[in-house]
């Protein structure tokens, strides 16, 4: 196990590989310059195994230790950026407009190769560490894609572990928590159908507007008089969209929203909830709905075992002072969880200090924190992979 000071070194050269990344931002499934240059800098580190365009732009590639058999563990880091014009004013700002990494993906990326390339170095562990590099984690579904491509079974990877950057938690804090991390997420379309007609007689007309209305404003009270108060869920509009002139009333109007929760019980009962709720709303105005409903990520659950041996690998970086081990569930979503269904693992949070926020136009990955996620992968390794037991 090593202490942070053992990574300081690899900061130059991470932070410049980061700040590439970050001027070349790619998006999705099409960060196909992001995973060549993964590739290469996998291959100039002394690593032959690669597998490349896994779920089209997703790399995994092994490193075998030198301490004999044991098992596979896998790392995991994201690629992709966001649609968002960047305005950090940094040096290293996208030179791609409308596109940036405003959730630190490249940190992600970076940290991962760090670490690359001293477990390349060193090789000193039993068994192999699988590195996994996936595209499309915003869309939520590369994380999924690289399982259902058989990644878990393909390369035998026993264990699986993640990590996130956190704005507002210092550099050189970790943060975590054993069970429900991240909320499942779900999305939902109602479709209003009306009569439209001239808005100087309303009363010809069923109008879809009004009732909408009524819709967001009762789909409020599902949760605060439906469920018990001590439980998660989140139920928000956020689309809606009406009408073409100040003098016609509409036949349709489109409402859309997002679903979060832990347990699946609420998650059931949101789906079924909004419907009624929609359809009853609709019907006492003489219209009618369409209503679609898609289950996307499923909640992340940290694993017990997994989650103790992440706590040990980042205490023994930083010390357990650092690292706060009560980390309060997030109601985002999050594609680990994918991961985490096909094998135990645990995800934890990395301190990137008070920088803006995760999505904000003005984000950028804290070059000060890449020896911290460095430094835990290696560890993490060190601890489930150690030579000697
Ligand atoms: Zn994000
Ligand atoms: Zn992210």
């Amino acid at each position: 196990m090593h202490s942070v000071e053992t990574f300081r070194d690899l900061q130059g050269e991470a932070a410049e590989w980061r700040r590439y990344l970050h001027q070349n931002p790619e998006l999705g499934y099409g960060v196909h310059n992001t995973a060549s240059f993964v590739a290469e800098k996998l291959a100039s580190f002394g690593i032959n195994h690669i597998e490349t365009a896994i779920a089209e732009t997703g790399i995994v590639a092994i490193i075998q230790g030198e301490g004999g058999d044991g098992p596979t563990i896998g790392l995991r880091a994201d690629m992709d950026a966001l649609p968002i014009l960047e305005a950090s004013s940094k040096p290293w700002s996208s030179q791609i407009p409308g596109k940036m990494h405003a959730c630190g993906h490249d940190g992600h990326t970076a940290m991962l190769l760090g670490a690359a390339k001293y477990l390349a170095k060193t090789r000193n562990f039993k068994g192999s560490v699988a590195l996994i590099f996936q595209p499309a984690e915003e869309d939520g579904l590369g994380g999924q894609r690289m399982v259902q491509e058989g990644i878990m079974e393909r390369f035998e990877i026993s264990q699986v572990f993640g990590m996130h950057n956190s704005p507002g938690l210092d550099v050189g804090k970790f943060a975590i928590c054993d069970g429900p991390t991240a909320a499942a997420l779900d999305e939902f379309d109602i479709i209003v159908k009306g009569r439209g007609g001239h808005a100087a007689s309303p009363h010809r007309t069923i109008d879809p507007i009004v009732i909408a209305a009524q819709i967001v404003l009762g789909l409020q009270t599902l949760i605060s008089r439906g469920t018990d108060p001590l439980d998660s869920l989140v139920i928000s509009v956020t689309k809606l969209e009406a009408g073409t002139a100040y003098n016609i009333i509409p036949e349709y109007v489109n409402i859309s929203g997002t679903v979060r929760s832990f347990a699946s019980e609420l998650r059931e009962y949101a789906e079924r909830q909004i419907r009624k709720c929609a359809e009853g709303i609709a019907q006492g105005y003489g219209a009618e709905i369409e209503f679609k409903h898609r289950r996307l990520e499923p909640c992340m659950v940290n694993h017990t075992e997994a989650t103790n041996v992440a706590i040990k690998a980042a205490c023994g970086l930083v010390g357990s002072e650092s690292v706060n081990d009560r980390l309060r569930p997030s109601m985002g979503g999050e594609d680990f969880a994918y991961m985490l269904e096909a094998r135990p693992g645990s995800y934890i949070e990395l301190g990137n200090g008070p920088t803006a926020a995760l999505h904000n136009p003005a984000y950028d990955f804290n070059d000060e924190a890449l020896p911290y996620g460095i430094g835990y992968w290696v560890n993490l390794v060190d601890t489930t992979l150690a030579a000697r037991d």
